[in-house]
């Protein structure tokens, strides 16, 4: 009794969240107004933290710079470029592994050079100068992320550096983690854009 109970509570879940009006975001709704201007993204320095290799999450960060150059340049005839940089000062992408004691995953912090000429934390609507990615290893090793996951969240917050907001509950990169019936963690295992990525960053860029 008991099992078929649960059966018709997942099958109205599934209804109900299909039925919900979760309409993906298109063009200036799925975008920050503020960002990067593309002339940097075209010409842009990172600096990697010793711990994204400590960490082995430096095949995942490699794989987000070649989704840009090869993926979306050639869809989108873009001309993004990432260079190698040794120090962190004069990189506009930093990126950082590390055991944070925070519930997410990744995160991308923007900067930008206020009137005194230090780098503060930016808004979502201006004009950024530098970001951050921090990788939280501990927690995607302790809830079992595999390496396809792991590609999804670096190119998630790779996503982000490029202005692209959350886009819940569609088929895209910029989806987030949901939570199962069960109350355990979906991860989603995109290596690439989808198509509704794509067409949001060719309305920005
Ligand atoms: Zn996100």
């Amino acid at each position: 009794m008991k099992k078929i109970v649960v059966t018709l509570s997942l099958l109205t879940a599934l209804t109900s969240i299909s039925s919900i009006a979760y309409a993906d975001l298109h063009g200036r709704d799925a975008l920050w107004l503020g960002g990067f201007s593309e002339n940097v993204l075209e010409d842009f320095d990172y600096w990697e933290s010793s711990t994204i290799d400590t960490y082995n999450l430096d095949d995942e960060t490699a794989n987000a710079r070649l989704v840009f150059e090869n993926q979306v340049n050639n869809e989108i005839g873009s001309d993004f470029n990432f260079w190698r940089v040794n120090s962190s000062g004069d990189a506009e992408l930093r990126y950082y592994a590390n055991d944070y004691t925070d519930d997410w995953y990744g995160l991308m912090t923007p900067y930008k050079i206020n009137s005194s000429d230090n780098y503060v934390e930016a808004q979502f609507g201006d004009q950024w100068d530098r970001a951050k990615i921090q990788l939280n290893y501990e927690l995607m090793d302790n809830d079992g992320m595999t390496a396809a996951n792991r590609d999804w969240t670096v190119l998630h917050e790779t996503g982000h550096v490029f202005s692209l907001k959350h886009n819940p509950e569609a088929d895209s990169v910029m989806r987030t983690v949901e939570t199962s019936f069960w109350g355990n963690p979906i991860f989603f295992d995109y290596d690439e854009f989808t198509q509704l990525d794509l067409d949001n960053l060719d309305y920005r860029y």
